[in-house]
């Protein structure tokens, strides 16, 4: 498929943009990832006349969620929080018929979207990109794909997800097991009949708690290898009738006001009261009340020292210990599920549905690999040092390469052949978490160390892409080729994302925000990568809109055949940084 085949651009494009059509570049713009992100982002640049497409490596558009397909896979956020703002008329006509509605729906959501707003037509998929080399000459970028074909454009953005590199153990003997088995994102488009069938689960995140508390009861056996527990509280879903539906429509404005002021960009807003100002009987009260409360609300509508200090935060904790051993019947599993090596929400918390009940089922049955490590898979289970464990289905919800590793899957080589894997081998830097120093006309609404990452994503999501869209229209109206972000501006940047780590308990945890996997080379304990954005989504927003009406700030811009002054080459780099006022 080539630009002019897929677009035709003559009515609305200036054609002598930088983004033209009809010059010798396939598309003006290539969008790589057809999931939340980029089907918003194709909307908006389809909408501006750009000649655009959208890459994706999967067999059709959803991202999330058109992978995880497994069973109690669902929303952590309320679902018409996390639906598109962008439009009224979708606002209206859909009706989200769970609080926290469940893959199924949240994948005919994303197509009735693609649908309604006629966005298929520009997406190609089965396409993964291998390769990417931006052409300093022309100022373009090319893109390599897997199925033999090589396209050029001037921009390409990422919407390539936060956690779409799932990671498998690296243990020996994978690949011999002779049932299913298969890694939560992976989990069969057809459906696994787990009736009656010996399951064992690796791994106890979000994605495992969702799992198990949705299959206990439909297997025959179930055994949970649990390396170390996490802090779960429950989802408290409910079914939204057509009357609370109506309710909602008529609040929207309202609702995603509210996101746009918490700094996790859910309803929930922190307690403002001070921990420590309060009677503990207040904070058991606020605690005891939040629990049966839907969603987040028991982390992020709780007291702001939770986050910061650590007695407080292991009062909190002791609290949710609590709960957890009033819950599990059996004392000496409810203590293996309580974590002992972080606090509450320390990382993102798993929202659970009949979680904790599962370990009272006398079918399941909790494995402690922390004292009995994993071994070896082998034909017919999975060998610990305890003992094997004779197996019909093997899952691993063992997590993701997260944020950084769809970018580390494609060889991203920049201006003078610089490679953003290397680049990166120790963490990403970035300039809002939207531009790379050196990686000119690259744009990422949701990239390592922006406001998404670390909030409810579609509301960051929606951000991201409209802040890309307009730095792309000022470019396009400038006549600009080349937009690049200074060495400077990414250093300050990225010192400041450092420095809201410091002051967060999470920088002392073992996740993915902390860019921790034990799978993962160079990703394990005692590394820790800077990877979100903790200021909250109010800073955030207020930062890139301040760069925005400073004429894109730290930006280095270039119409065509402009002078290499202000050029970006790598051997100018350190001159650069040293010269540029950002
Ligand atoms: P995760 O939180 O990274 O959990 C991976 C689990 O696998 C951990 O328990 C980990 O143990 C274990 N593991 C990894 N490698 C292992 C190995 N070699 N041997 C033994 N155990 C191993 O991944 P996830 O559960 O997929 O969740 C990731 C994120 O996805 C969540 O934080 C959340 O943001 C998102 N998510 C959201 C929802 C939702 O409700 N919407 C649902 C699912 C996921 P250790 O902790 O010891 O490393």
């Amino acid at each position: 498929m080539t630009g002019s085949s897929s677009l035709d651009c003559s009515s609305s494009l200036d054609c002598s943009s930088s983004l033209d059509c009809s010059s010798s570049l396939d598309y003006g713009v290539i969008v790589v990832g057809a999931g939340v992100g980029g089907i918003y982002q194709i909307k908006r640049l389809t909408d501006m006349g750009i000649d655009a497409t959208v890459l994706e490596a999967g067999g059709d558009l959803g991202g999330t969620w058109y992978f995880n397909r497994y069973p109690g896979a669902r929303f952590d956020s309320e679902s018409y929080t996390y639906g598109y703002s962008f439009s009224k008329a979708l606002l209206d006509e859909w009706h989200w018929k769970e609080a926290f509605s469940g893959q199924p729906e949240n994948l005919r959501y994303l197509n009735y979207v693609a649908d309604k707003f006629s966005l298929r037509q520009y997406m190609q998929f089965n396409c993964r990109i291998t390769a990417m080399r931006f052409d300093e000459d022309n100022n373009t970028w090319r893109l390599v794909i897997d199925d033999g074909r090589t396209l050029t454009c001037r921009f390409v953005v990422m919407t390539v997800g936060l956690l779409s590199v799932p990671t498998m153990p690296l243990i020996e003997g994978v690949d011999s097991f002779k049932g299913p088995s298969f890694h939560t994102f992976h989990w069969p488009h057809e459906g696994v009949d787990l009736t009656g069938k010996r399951v064992g689960i690796i791994g106890t995140g979000a994605t495992s708690i969702q799992v198990i508390g949705e299959i206990a009861d439909k297997v025959g056996e179930l055994y949970v290898f649990q390396r170390r527990p996490n802090w779960v509280a429950p989802l408290n879903n409910r079914i939204i009738t057509g009357e609370e539906m109506a309710d909602i429509r008529s609040r929207y404005d309202e609702i995603f006001a509210t996101c746009a002021r918490t700094p996790g960009g859910f309803e929930h807003e922190p307690d403002r009261r001070g921990f420590w100002e309060v009677s503990r009987e207040e904070r058991l009260a606020l605690w005891d009340r939040l629990y049966e409360e839907p969603g987040f609300g028991i982390w992020l509508q709780n007291f702001r020292e939770i986050f910061m200090d650590e007695k407080a935060n292991a009062e909190f904790s002791e609290y949710i210990a609590d709960r957890i051993r009033r819950r599990v019947n059996e004392p000496v599993v409810a203590e293996k599920l309580i974590p002992k090596d972080h606090g509450f929400g320390v990382q993102r918390v798993p929202l659970e549905t009949h979680y904790l009940e599962a370990y009272n089922r006398d079918n399941v049955h909790l494995v402690d690999i922390s004292e009995t490590p994993l071994e070896r898979i082998t034909p017919t289970g999975i060998q610990t040092a305890g003992g094997h464990h004779d197996l019909d289905i093997i899952v691993y919800a063992t997590g993701f390469d997260a944020i950084t590793g769809a970018y580390d899957q494609i060889d991203i080589r920049g201006a003078d052949g610089r490679s953003l894997r290397e680049d990166w081998r120790d963490g990403p830097a970035t300039f809002l978490g939207v531009l790379i120093h050196g990686y000119p006309n690259l744009l990422m609404p949701t990239g390592p160390q922006s406001g998404s990452a670390s909030t409810n994503f579609p509301r960051g999501i929606e951000s991201g892409v409209n802040w890309c869209t307009e730095l792309l229209q000022y470019l396009w109206a400038g006549h600009y080729v080349r937009a690049e972000a200074t060495l400077a501006a990414q250093e300050r940047w990225t010192a400041h994302v450092k420095k809201m780590y410091s002051i967060m308990l999470m920088r002392k945890a073992k996740g993915w925000f902390t860019g921790y996997n034990s799978n993962v080379k160079g990703h394990e304990e005692g590394n820790i990568r800077y990877v979100v954005y903790n200021g909250g989504s109010p800073k955030y927003m207020a930062t890139i809109k301040e760069v925005a009406e400073n004429g894109y700030e730290g930006l280095i811009l270039n119409r065509e055949g402009e002078s290499s002054e202000g050029m970006t080459r790598p051997s100018d780099y350190a001159e650069l940084a040293s010269r540029q006022a950002v």
